[in-house]
């Protein structure tokens, strides 16, 4: 591949797996988040339920107070008879009475007009007698014969608390009103008790979007959201609040701006900066309250970086191992590719081989078949010596058979064809061994008479052996003896190691060639010469290829040609110098098989 394109792939990949990465971060940021919140949710909805049923238990203590109070027809008399100093005594120490039994923060009596005539805390500095309460809501509903219940910061006590009042009716007529204040402080102090152990913050708000009551101080009596100037007046002038102007807290998106499908999640101010809570919301219809259970969100954010590492990990380690498998499945595919080309360029190498295997076979071919010639060629002098006598001695026995049979002699005749027939018989014998000896091997092996083959070759070198005037020696075993190999091939190695011999012997007077075959663990052909031997120094040489002293035409194969036939046997073939002078080759073959 090209570098450049590489190095595009290798970029498209990288871009690919960090486009991955940041998938994946975001799926995590998603998923560990939706996990958290359907996690705190339901427990933010329990905790909503324990507030709600906390607070209603509060106020339903103290809800009927006021009305069993009213049966009683001392209150009646005192508002009957409001200048009886002993009879409003009286009330008071009642009232304190009935405060302390029921932990209620104070209980007192409004006349008609809703100035307040007798109270439980009528020896506290803010007590409230003498103070008028026409303008409460509590008032106005209890006049109108009802059952009152209103949540307020006391005018005179500047406390937050939950106002129960009933009628007091006398035959028909509504007399005045009896009042119980019970205060929010305590109910406040068990719920942040309660939102601390829950590890979440509580806030209390009316219609008016005031908080109430809060487990965060800061908040308390603060609005959640800012109030146009018409609810400020209002506000004011209900005094519900005493006398404060009501500020907005800091809330992030504003409040009640999200839509139902968003999560209420909202960043708050409160004393230790702002935070991020999920507010899971509930109503209290009867006090016309909404209570706000706010989880912090913080603690899902912070298990998130590590989640996130986590899941960039896994996410790195599979995309490194899928990129390691790809590129492992490619390598091998490449190597698949390299080694199936290998094999191919074996399979056409070892063709070229074959062939010039083949080729070198028939080059060698030719080479013995050459060598075998040159031999020939040495000899043909005595060759044609071997044929011109017979052939001589057929022409005159010829001659001499027309005179005879001119004379009519014809047995002396008869006898003269008898001669001329076994003459002609043996000119046949002489060609025929020529002709198989320069014929080209068969090329099979298979057992053969070595006392036939060892014949053969000694027919083709015999005249040069008469001409030369050598006497042959031949030591046979007396049993006939076999080889295993191809006969016109050993037949090669006779041949030339003789004639070698008889040409060695030209130098020296007397001329003795004494071929023994001897039987043992192997087969072994001995030829030694009376020759001057071979030199010292050239006894391994004159079996290489075309080493050569011959002056006629040698061409230095016939000794190289003759031990790979040999050694094609898997025989051997060496030469020493006999101890009395001479050349002495010894062939050794294997023993023919069954022998
Ligand atoms: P060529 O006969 O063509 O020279 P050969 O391979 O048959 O080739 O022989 C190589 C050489 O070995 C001969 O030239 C000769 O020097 C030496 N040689 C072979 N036989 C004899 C021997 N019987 N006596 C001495 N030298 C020999």
């Amino acid at each position: 591949m090209q570098p450049q394109a590489s190095f595009r792939k290798r970029l498209g990949i990288t871009l690919l797996m960090l486009l991955g990465l940041c998938a994946t971060l975001a799926i995590t940021y998603w998923y560990h988040l939706e996990q958290g919140f359907a996690r705190i949710q339901p427990l933010a909805n329990r905790q909503l339920t324990e507030v709600i049923n906390f607070i209603d238990g509060a106020l339903i203590r103290y809800e009927s107070i006021p009305h069993v109070l009213s049966t009683n027809p001392m209150l009646a008399s005192a508002l009957a008879h409001s200048d009886n100093s002993d009879e409003i005594r009286h009330i008071n120490r009642y009232f304190e009475e009935i405060q302390h039994v029921t932990e209620a923060s104070d209980i007192y009596l409004l006349n008609n007009q809703g100035e307040a005539i007798a109270a439980s805390n009528w020896q506290k500095p803010y007590s409230f007698i003498g103070q008028n309460y026409a303008f409460r809501p509590y008032y106005t509903e209890a006049i109108a014969g009802r059952l009152g219940s209103y949540y307020a910061v006391g005018t005179s006590s500047d406390t937050r608390g939950f106002y129960f009042s009933y009628p007091i009716v006398e035959k028909g007529k509504v007399l005045g009103i009896i009042v119980v204040k019970v205060d929010i402080a305590d109910i406040e102090e068990q719920l942040t008790g309660l939102a601390k152990a829950g590890q979440y913050e509580l806030a209390i708000s009316g219609n008016d979007q005031v908080i109430f009551l809060a487990s965060m101080a800061s908040w308390r009596l603060k609005s959640l959201m800012p109030l146009t100037s018409a609810a400020q007046d209002a506000i004011y002038q209900s005094r519900r609040y005493a006398n404060r102007i009501i500020t907005a807290l800091s809330i992030k998106p504003p409040y009640n701006s999200l839509n139902d499908a968003e999560r209420s999640l909202y960043h708050i101010s409160h004393d230790d900066g702002h935070e991020q809570f999920l507010d899971t919301k509930g109503s209290m219809s009867k006090a016309g309250w909404d209570v706000h259970v706010l989880t912090p969100v913080k603690p899902l954010y912070t298990s998130l970086p590590l989640t996130m590492l986590l899941s960039a990990s896994v996410y790195m380690l599979l995309a490194l191992g899928l990129s390691f498998s790809l590129e492992r499945r490619k390598n091998m595919r490449r190597m698949q590719q390299a080694h199936n080309l290998l094999e191919l360029r074996v399979k056409e190498r070892t063709q070229e081989l074959e062939s010039a295997n083949t080729k070198l076979q028939e080059t060698q071919e030719e080479l013995i078949q050459a060598a075998k010639l040159t031999v020939i060629g040495s000899l043909s002098a005595s060759i044609n010596h071997e044929i011109n006598q017979p052939l001589a001695a057929l022409r005159s026995y010829a001659q001499n058979t027309q005179t005879l049979l001119q004379r009519d002699m014809q047995d002396k005749a008869k006898e003269n064809l008898s001669t001329i027939i076994s003459l002609s018989d043996r000119l046949a014998e002489i060609v025929a061994q020529f002709k198989s000896f320069t014929r080209k091997s068969e090329g099979q092996d298979k057992a053969n008479s070595l006392n036939d083959t060892l014949g053969e070759a000694l027919t083709i070198v015999n005249p040069e052996i008469e001409k030369q005037r050598i006497s042959l020696h031949l030591e046979l075993p007396d049993q006939p003896v076999r080889f295993f190999g191809d006969k016109v091939r050993l037949q090669q190695v006779l041949v030339n190691i003789i004639s070698n011999a008889v040409v060695a012997m030209q130098q020296v007077d007397t001329r003795l060639l004494t071929i023994s075959v001897t039987l043992s663990d192997k087969l072994q052909i001995q030829i030694r010469d009376s020759g001057p031997g071979v030199n010292e120094s050239q006894m391994e040489k004159i079996f290489e290829p075309y080493f050569t002293t011959s002056q006629r035409q040698g061409l230095g194969l016939g000794l190289s040609i003759s031990r790979r036939i040999i050694e094609s046997m898997n025989g051997t073939i060496t030469v020493t110098n006999a101890a009395e002078g001479g050349a002495e080759f010894v062939i050794l073959l294997p023993l023919c098989p069954g022998e």
